[in-house]
């Protein structure tokens, strides 16, 4: 027997044992996701047979489940699922303290239970901020939060002194961005834009109409929302036209459209690296003649919400359709035109497309919307994957969080989704979510289900 005769049956021996006694890397508190289907959102592929492990909130390991050695005691979840990350609300809203904080943490729980691990509340409230902290704590069942600073309008900031004081207000508080309404005039527009320039301070939202879309990318913005002001572009800024009230978002201009500029307008807006956050469902719940009221009253999270809240909605609605302005074919080409504008921002600019719905504006539920927005991102002609995009990565990029916020890869984030569905084949998927995680924390469908039951019952 030579050396090597000698020596091959102990070291197969001794490599047998080491892994068979091979000890975990991971902590016993880790929470494991074993042999799932995973969508990284790195690419459109699906990897099967995938084990993702959490420890303290974030991944800390994502690989083939046959090389992954689990801990004993640590939290396992198997089962035929579909892993992503969470997605985010762009433009949502959280009830303020006038309503009562339970109402607030409720809505919380809502976008929660929908698989929104990120709302970005756009119209703040003291409120908002100690929420935001509760959550970063896990006390709440919360989405993290980032907050809008009280509304900046014509009322809130009618002259430059005053607008630059309020940037300041709001900026000591502690929001993360300013919000942005109407009714600014330019001189005090230029003013909180310098203001919150020198700070370093985001503002986004609307774009006040004596400001108009150049001039508000110039400024710049953080993100435009609800498309705000490319109709009065696209239309070519008729001069002698006045204002119409914020909700019509420039239907008005529908018939003075020049759909040639879509490409234009998208192409000046990623130009200057400027985001967009439609809220398409928001305007086709409103304008859109195939919706009735009484179709929307059924739509999945209606009937948890107060219903003198669906109430409201449904005479809001109508009464917004029976203006004699109000025309079913100029509303369906003006929704239109949207889509394509939608679809032609996200061409230009793959990256800083977002998803936001305006939860809870006229019959989007906290959460529930976001998935309907979804779904109008793809009848706008992006691919589900697309479509996700703008809900996961785009929010790592506009948050300057590329390592850690919207995919599935180590050291991001542990903001997932559980679904009994594969998400890039079965859109929406809200009815098929099976658990999320916020921040490593696990909440399974039973859980889900008893909150959704608790919350019906307070509301109701
Ligand atoms: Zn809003």
């Amino acid at each position: 027997m030579n050396r090597s005769e000698f020596f091959l049956p102990i070291l197969i021996f001794l490599l047998l044992f080491s892994a068979c006694e091979q000890e975990s890397p991971f902590p016993e508190d880790s929470l494991i996701l074993s042999n799932v289907n995973l969508l990284t959102m790195e690419d459109e592929e699906i990897l099967t047979g995938q084990t993702v492990v959490i420890v303290d909130g974030l991944i800390e390991w994502v690989g083939a489940s046959d090389e992954a050695i689990l801990p004993d005691g640590a939290t396992v979840i198997e089962g035929d699922y579909y892993v992503m990350p969470g997605l985010a609300e762009m433009h949502g809203h959280i009830p303020g303290a006038g309503q009562g904080r339970q109402y607030a943490e409720d809505m919380l729980a809502l976008y929660v239970a929908q698989g929104v691990t990120f709302v970005r509340s756009m119209a703040g409230n003291p409120l908002h901020l100690e929420l935001r902290e509760a959550a970063e704590r896990g006390e709440i069942i919360s989405p993290r939060i980032m907050s809008a600073s009280p509304s900046l309008s014509g009322g809130s900031a009618p002259d430059v002194e005053t607008a630059r004081a309020r940037v300041n207000e709001h900026y000591e508080a502690g929001h993360d961005l300013l919000k942005v309404a109407t009714g600014m005039s330019l001189e005090v527009f230029n003013a909180m834009a310098d203001e919150a320039n020198a700070l370093g301070i985001e503002f986004s939202g609307h774009i006040p109409f004596s400001v108009g879309l150049l001039h508000a990318l110039e400024a710049p913005y953080g993100t435009i929302d609800h498309l705000d002001r490319y109709m009065e572009f696209l239309a070519g800024d008729p001069e002698d036209r006045e204002d119409p009230p914020t909700i019509w978002f420039g239907y008005d201009l529908t018939p003075q459209v020049d759909e040639a500029r879509i490409t234009e307008a998208a192409r000046l807006t990623v130009e200057t690296g400027v985001g967009n956050s439609p809220t398409n469902t928001l305007l086709e719940n409103v304008f859109n003649p195939d919706l009735s009221t009484e179709t929307m009253r059924q739509w999945p999270g209606m009937d948890i919400l107060p219903s003198d809240m669906v109430q409201n909605w449904s005479e809001r609605v109508n009464e917004i359709r029976s203006v004699p302005e109000y025309d079913p074919e100029q509303a369906r080409r003006f929704l239109e035109i949207r889509k394509q504008l939608t679809r032609a921002l996200y061409e230009e600019g793959p990256d800083l497309l977002l998803l936001g719905a305006d939860a809870p504006q006229i019959f989007n539920p906290p959460g529930f919307s976001v998935h309907r927005e979804l779904e109008i991102k793809i009848d706008a002609g992006l691919t589900p994957f697309e479509a996700l995009r703008t809900g996961t990565v785009n929010v790592g990029h506009y948050l300057g969080e590329e390592n850690l916020t919207g995919k599935v890869l180590p050291g991001f984030s542990a903001d997932l989704l559980l679904l009994s569905v594969n998400p890039l084949e079965t859109l929406p998927f809200g009815h098929a979510i099976e658990g999320v995680i916020r921040q490593g924390e696990y909440l399974s469908r039973e859980e889900i289900d008893e909150l959704l039951e608790e919350i019906r019952h307070r509301l109701n």
